[in-house]
Formats: C-alpha cells, structure tokens, sequence
C-alpha cells in the first residue's frame, strides 16, 4: 500500500495510474476506520481497479462549537485495516497541506445545503463539498463512494457533481449496522454503555416508522409522530426525524422513495440515521461487534 501525505504526489500517483488504462476510485473518511468505511473500499474495489483511501479530519466542516478538537484519529490502526481491506493508496494529507491557508472561496450548497444537517451545522456542508472538490481534483478519480447513513451529504455530492460537472461517478452505499441496529458512527466511540443502550432509540424509531408505513400508513404527519414516540426515551433528545422525499422536500404522502431522516443527542454526542422506506432497515449491512 502507497501511503501519500503531499498533494502534488497524490495526483502524480493517480496520473501515473490512469495512464496505465486504470481506473480509480476514491473512498474520502474522516478516519478512526470502521466496518462502514470498510464496505465503501470493498465497492470501490468492486468498481474500479485502484482504491484510494483518503483519511482527513476536515476543519472546515466543523463549527466553532463541535467536536473537532476531539475527533478520534488513529493513523496507525487505520493503516492497519486498509492494507488488510487491500487499499492500494492511502492519502492522508496534514491540515497544513490540505490548506496552506484558510479558503477564501468555498462551495455554496445552495437551499439543499440548509435544511435537517445544514440547519443544525452552519457552514456544515459548505465545508464537505469545499474539501470534496478539492479531494477530486488532486486524486481526480474516476468513481469515488460515499454512505448512505449520511443521506444529505450524499445527496449534496452528486448534487455538485452534476451542477458543476464533475467527471467522476458517484457512488452511494447501504448503511452499516450493528447486529441490535445501532449505525457504525466514528462518534460511537464517543459513547457510555448506558448512552450506547440509549442510541439504539434512532434505529428503533426508523424501525417503527417502516413498519406503520408497511402497515398502510402513508400520512408523514402521523409517521413522524409515531417515531418520536420511540424516539423520546430517557438519555435521548431527538433534534429532528421527518419523513421526507429521496430530495428532503416535504411529501403529501409516503412512498417506497421516502426517506427517514433522524438526527438526535445522546448525552452530549450527536447522530444521525435514516432509512429509505422500500428498501427497510432490515436491508441495511449488518455486522457483528464492529
Ligand atoms: P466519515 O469518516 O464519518 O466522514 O465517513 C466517511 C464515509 O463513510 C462517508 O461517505 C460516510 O457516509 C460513510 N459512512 C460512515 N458511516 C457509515 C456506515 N455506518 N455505513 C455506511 N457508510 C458509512
């Protein structure tokens, strides 16, 4: 495995690559590897015949008030895991490299930026899209992955992808879970036994939902409130859960394309979760004691 830390060798490597008629895929974390991330290196693999691994704790996606200082980051732990997952690049640049100095221009989400995340996080996606774009044109890859669990920030991605016209394939993959549900989060770590009890609450509440909708309730109004019924729980304060269309515009009525979107604190640390209706939570990946 290639380990690169400058900007200007990244894009010698993947040019170099390309030229050799390969194509390249691009797995952009935040590090602090788990079972989730893991799954978007295997689909890159699956798609293209080189996998670059970007590991890079973004300050420009964190407010004044979050928890970047905190973040956990393990370098050597993750190199570990991407060799053994077969990543061919690992590309985990400094802050230094990635901003020489702090970005006067930035990517504008536009309105799909400011609801649910970006309601809640100001400056939130403008800083993902800033330094996704930035992670395109110096890997300049052909496919890069994302996840599902982060629906909106997918969304967002392909969303600049096509507005901006950027050459690469957006791909997004199911959300990882725990056997009792619980969505594989960096944030988990973050988490007591009692607050890990108490966050099975978010995947217990998509659950409910699903099951009123397959039921033959299609009114949001009364899907939504039937998920905050399981979503207040002791430990647990829900910041939104709305049932939403594949595009986070309100819906008249829930279909298979609907999307449940939660966001909630247990104790001081935020999560999120969502599920699309058709497909159920049940078809999400699960994995033991990730
Ligand atoms: P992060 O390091 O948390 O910024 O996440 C990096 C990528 O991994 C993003 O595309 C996330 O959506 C994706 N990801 C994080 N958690 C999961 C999960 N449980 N299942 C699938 N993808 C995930």
């Amino acid at each position: 495995m290639h380990e690169i830390t400058k900007l200007p060798e990244m894009r010698a490597w993947s040019r170099a690559e390309r030229a050799k008629g390969r194509r390249i895929g691009v797995v952009p974390t935040m590090g602090s590897l788990h079972e989730g991330h893991l799954r978007l290196v295997d689909r890159a693999r699956d798609r293209g015949d080189r996998v670059v691994l970007s590991l890079f704790v973004n300050p420009l996606q964190f407010g004044p008030q979050e928890d970047f200082a905190r973040y956990p980051r393990n370098l050597a732990r993750d190199r570990g895991l991407a060799a053994q997952r077969e990543v061919d690049c690992l590309f985990a640049p400094d802050t230094a490299a990635m901003y020489a100095a702090e970005p006067l221009v930035r990517v504008s989400p536009g309105p799909l930026g400011e609801t649910f995340e970006g309601a809640a996080r100001p400056g939130h996606f403008a800083g993902v899209l800033t330094v996704v774009a930035k992670l395109f044109h110096i890997v300049e890859p052909d496919l890069a992955v994302f996840g599902r669990k982060d629906y909106q920030q997918a969304l967002l991605v392909r969303q600049m992808v096509q507005d901006l016209d950027f050459p690469v394939e957006i791909d997004v993959a199911p959300t990882v879970r725990e056997l009792d549900g619980l969505a594989l989060s960096s944030r988990n770590a973050y988490l007591d036994p009692d607050q890990r009890r108490a966050a099975l609450a978010l995947s217990r509440a998509l659950r409910a939902v699903e099951q009123a909708w397959r039921g033959g309730e299609a009114n949001p109004a009364v899907l939504e409130r039937r998920g905050l019924e399981v979503l207040k729980t002791p430990g647990v304060t829900p910041e939104y859960l709305a049932v939403v269309s594949e595009t986070l515009q309100p819906v008249k009525q829930a279909d298979a394309r609907s999307v449940v979107v939660i966001a909630a604190r247990v104790g001081p640390t935020r999560l999120i979760d969502n599920v699309v209706l058709g497909e159920g939570v049940a078809n999400d990946v699960s994995v033991r004691g990730a």
